[in-house]
This record gives C-alpha cells, sequence and structure tokens, in this order.
C-alpha cells in the first residue's frame, strides 16, 4: 500500500465448502504452509525490503518468474519473458536544501528550510527552480460538477500558488473523495495555477501527523518514463507543490480575512466547504534537485482461457511485489538497529496471495473460461508506477481488459469475517464480489476509514483511471479487525516499518482464506456469460469509460 501524497464468525471457513482446484488431489487448494513460505522467502532480510531497482526487488522478481514458469503460465512481458522492464525516473533532493519564505502583510520575512516546518516537493524537469508567487486559498481545492464542487468559484489563480486544505469535506462518498483528493495538482493546473501548497486540516494533523510526515523529508519522487524518453506527469504545469506545517500556515495567513482557527473549524464539520479567498502574503520556493534514471521490472505471466471465444478477454490479477526497501540511518540510532523493511504484509502477503490464485486456476480440472493475466508489479509505493505503466502499455489491448483484482495488504492478523471491497459500488463487480466471498460466511462491509483515501492508494485504481472495473479487497473491521488495523497503521505501527517483518503474529490461515475469496472472485469474474459493467451514470465509468457499455445499477 502506497503511501498517501488504505460477524462473529471465526473459523466459519473450515466448515464452509472448499474451492476444490485439484481434481481430488488431497493437497489443498489454497495451502497456509505454503502461503508462508512464500512470504517467508520475499521478506526475507536477504531481500533488503525489495525497494524498486533494487537487487533485492530484482530477485524478487526473477523468484515470482520462476514460481510462475513452474505453473506452466506461459511470458507476458517484453519479449518474450516473464519481465516488462519499467524505465524511471528517480528524483533527489539537491546539494542546497529547498527554502520556503513567506513576506507581506506587514510580516518580518521568515524562511524556512526544507525538513523543518515545510517539506518541500520535487521537480525533476527543473533541476533549478525559484519561484515567487501571490497565495490563493482555495478551501480543500476540489471541483466536480456532479457533486456541485467549485472551490475555485469566483477566484483567479492565474499564475498563483493555490493553498489547499488537505483531505476532502467529511460526509463525500469515500471512493469518490479520494480521487478529487489524488487529482488536486490537475485542478489546480486546470485553472491556471503553478503550484500548490497544502495545509492540514484537524482531522488530517491528527491521521497523518507531522512528525510521520517529516520521515518521507529524504525520500526521492519517481515517474515513469515514457517512448518519448520524459517522465511522465499528469499535471506538469503545476511547477511546485508544499506541505505546510503550523507556523508557516499561520504566517501565509497573516492579515487573511478569516482565521485559520475558523476555517478548521467549518472544515471538519459535515459537509464543511471553507470558501477561498487571495491571501495577503507571497511565497518564494527555492529548490533543487538531480535525477537519474533506473530500470526495474514488473513480472507478468498468462494462463490462457479455455473457451475458444472468452479466452480474448482478460481478467487481470495485480499485486505489487515492490516495497520500501531499508531505512537511512540517523543519528542516536542503537548499534544494530533494524532498518530493513521486509514487507510482510505489504505486499509479500499480497503477492503470495497471487501465487496461490495462480496455482488455483492453473491446475483447475475445469480451467477458467476468459484468460487470466497476472501483474506482478513494480514502483507501487513511489505512485503506482509499475501497475500505471503497465495499464498504459499493456501486453494485451486495453479494451480486452475486462476487470481487475488487485491484492495489496491483506492485514492476516485476525479472523477476518468481513471485507470492503474498494470499487465494488461502481459497477456490477459489486453484486459479483459479495456472491462470491458469501459461501466463505464473510459479508462486505463500507469503508471503515475513509479518512485513509485507499481507493486511491494501490494499483487498481490506474486500471479504473484506464476505464476497466477494478476491485480491491481490504480484510474489514469485525471481529478484532479494527483493532488490528488501527495499531498497524497507527504511530507506533508496523506500517511501512521495520516491524512488518516475519515476526509479526501472522495467522497464516487467513492467507488461504483470503486466496480463496480472491479466487472466487477471480473466477466469477472470468466464467460469467457477461463482462463486468460499469454502472450507468457511475462517477467513475463516466469519467473514464464514458463510451462503454453500462449496466442499470440495481
Ligand atoms: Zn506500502
Amino acid at each position: 500500500m502506497k503511501s498517501p501524497a488504505l460477524a462473529a464468525l471465526a473459523g466459519m471457513s473450515l466448515l464452509a465448502s472448499p474451492v476444490t482446484a485439484q481434481g481430488g488431489s488431497a493437497d489443498p487448494a489454497f495451502s497456509a504452509d505454503r502461503f508462508k513460505a512464500t512470504v517467508g522467502f520475499l521478506a526475507d532480510d536477504l531481500l533488503e525490503g525489495r525497494d524498486t531497482g533494487s537487487p533485492g526487488h530484482a530477485i524478487a522478481a526473477a523468484y515470482v518468474a520462476s514460481r510462475f514458469a513452474e505453473l506452466g503460465l506461459k511470458p507476458a512481458g517484453d519479449n518474450g519473458s516473464f519481465l516488462q522492464q519499467v524505465t524511471l525516473q528517480q528524483t533527489d533532493p539537491g546539494a542546497n536544501p529547498a527554502m520556503v519564505t513567506v513576506s507581506g502583510s506587514g510580516l518580518a520575512e521568515q524562511s524556512w528550510k526544507h525538513a523543518t516546518d515545510v517539506l518541500v516537493g520535487l521537480n525533476g524537469n527543473e533541476p533549478k527552480l525559484d519561484i515567487s508567487a501571490a497565495l490563493v486559498f482555495v478551501g480543500y481545492g476540489i471541483a466536480n460538477k456532479r457533486l456541485g464542487l467549485n472551490d475555485y468559484a469566483g477566484l483567479d489563480v492565474k499564475g498563483k500558488i493555490v493553498v489547499t486544505l488537505r483531505g476532502f469535506p467529511k460526509g463525500l462518498p469515500s471512493e469518490e473523495a479520494a480521487h478529487l483528493s489524488a487529482t488536486k495538482r490537475q485542478v489546480a493546473q486546470d485553472h491556471g495555477a503553478i503550484g500548490l501548497v497544502s495545509i492540514g486540516t484537524i482531522l488530517s494533523m491528527k491521521t497523518r501527523p507531522w512528525e510521520r510526515m517529516l520521515g518521507s523529508a529524504d525520500k526521492p519522487d519517481f515517474s515513469w518514463v515514457g517512448a518519448d524518453g520524459k517522465a511522465f506527469d499528469e499535471a506538469p504545469k503545476i511547477r511546485i507543490t508544499a506541505t505546510l506545517n503550523e507556523p508557516v500556515a499561520q504566517a501565509i495567513f497573516a492579515g487573511a480575512p478569516q482565521t485559520l482557527a475558523a476555517i478548521r473549524a467549518l472544515a471538519d464539520k459535515t459537509g464543511g466547504k471553507p470558501k477561498g479567498f487571495a491571501l495577503k502574503t507571497r511565497i518564494r520556493i527555492q529548490s533543487e534537485s538531480l535525477t537519474r534514471r533506473v530500470t526495474s521490472p514488473n513480472v507478468v505471466a498468462l494462463l490462457p482461457g479455455s473457451d475458444p471465444m472468452l479466452k480474448n478477454e482478460y481478467v487481470v490479477l495485480s499485486g505489487h511485489l515492490d516495497h520500501i526497501g531499508i531505512n537511512s540511518s540517523r543519528p542516536g540510532d542503537p548499534p544494530g538497529k533494524d532498518r530493513i523493511n521486509n514487507g510482510a504484509l505489504d505486499n509479500a502477503a499480497g503477492v503470495a496471495t497471487m501465487l496461490e490464485v495462480a496455482r488455483a486456476a492453473a491446475s483447475a480440472a475445469d480451467r477458467p473460461r476468459r484468460s487470466i493475466i497476472f501483474l506482478a508489479s513494480t514502483g507501487e509505493e513511489k505512485g503506482l508506477l509499475g501497475a500505471d505503466y503497465y495499464a498504459r502499455h499493456p501486453s494485451v489491448p486495453i479494451g480486452a481488459i475486462v476487470g481487475n483484482v488487485d491484492l495489496d495488504m491483506p492485514l492476516l492478523l485476525y479472523p477476518f469475517t468481513d471485507v470492503t471491497a474498494f470499487g465494488a459500488d461502481h459497477s456490477t463487480l459489486g453484486p459479483i464480489v459479495s456472491q462470491a466471498v458469501t459461501p466463505m460466511g464473510v459479508k462486505l462491509s463500507p469503508d471503515p476509514m475513509p479518512q485513509e483515501s485507499i481507493f486511491v492508494r494501490s494499483d487498481h485504481y490506474m486500471f479504473v483511471k484506464q476505464g476497466v472495473p477494478a476491485v480491491f479487497l481490504a480484510t474489514g473491521f469485525a471481529n478484532g479487525g479494527e483493532a488490528a488495523w488501527e495499531k498497524f497503521l497507527g504511530p507506533k505501527g508496523a506500517y511501512h516499518h521495520p516491524d512488518d517483518d516475519m515476526n509479526q503474529t501472522i495467522d497464516w490461515q487467513q492467507g488461504a482464506r483470503f486466496s480463496e475469496a480472491n479466487y472466487r472472485i477471480m473466477r466469477a469474474m472470468a466464467d460469467a456469460d457477461t463482462v463486468p459493467l460499469w454502472y450507468a451514470k457511475d462517477f467513475f465509468g463516466d469519467i473514464f469509460a464514458p463510451r462503454a457499455a453500462k449496466a442499470p445499477r440495481p
């Protein structure tokens, strides 16, 4: 899972009839032991946290390719191999730390260095950047006709830097909100702005405290490089972004017609939409960057469908293989401190799920009717880059990809009895998923943590953006899930931390159950007479697949 920019029926599966994929073999279709073995290899210290472009990730890719070959799957990468090489541009901070200076409104000029009370984004296309501009507060910075939102109404932001609140208005449907929140740069670009700086709301600062955000201060920025040799950017006219902590936020609001406190109080109310206005201050942002190119593979395999007609349609099962590598050492670290982010749950567990599903599908007496593409993606933690690259450079025509199931960070720490299916409300995948998991005694629940914007934080979102109905299951809040999720994502949690390793109390039987759930969903998508369809007038279907056939919303 990418960082933002995620019935008391325990043991029910033992009673529910298992899916038999082995035609009478005693070998279970979904094995807790095999699941554990896969995770154990991928999360070993030897792989050094599988960072994109690292030898550890390359070893993981070779391992997954070997497992695909063992299952008799066909290579679907470059030139008859299982690997699809993706060129990535890595942008690092330059020699001089970035600087933010605020002036105007009778203030004494104040400056902050990167990683103190400001985090300045990197621009890979401008190695030395020095921008000074007027500031316009634009509320949450969201504009969407269908939802009746336009934070830019009546504001002139041309050539200016916009100031947005982080997050989105309370009460919006969570997946739409996550999408709107993730596309603020594009909206700012559409309105003519040249930069975007963000400030916290009370809720966003609680969800992601500044100390935690500072953890990404020395991280490089990545984008994939296209055939034109350019680093891909959906909002290239937004030349600079920055995230501001309290003292800087207070400084830019000096002399403003409303106080930040009043704006924040309104922002946290349900439906609260603070209105924008021109600020009386200016900001200057200086930033230097260095770029280099790295190559890292997606691993792609194909299981041809059994139906002579339907085999030309494809269901993509994706899960990211990369993780975040090794933490840099910091002054004062105790000797021997564990710095390897093993990523056992994020996302060795998702890849293990994929391999269990692939094994069950490849060895089933009745093979799936449609073809299945298995994609172990790279660069997910860097911004869903491998999946974005694949969805824009697929090994089969994108129009022939009828659906995507994404596997990311299943929290296998308790016997889950419910799941959240991100994306399921927008297409016929909703009823497909619900019917598929019901025989396991698993129930579908609404998103219990909308503030985490999980819908846009994993690879399936990149398929949605290419018009493909997609779904991504997270284990739910019931039966101990709430406490487990809060602990995992919380300040002392294992999420994106060296503690996400094999020393966690992982319930491997849940890995087998999670594999079975996703196998059932994949089969339902692959075997039905009709392909998954977006619902008529759906938010995402209308944006990304305007001409596709639609199903009436039940
Ligand atoms: Zn992650």
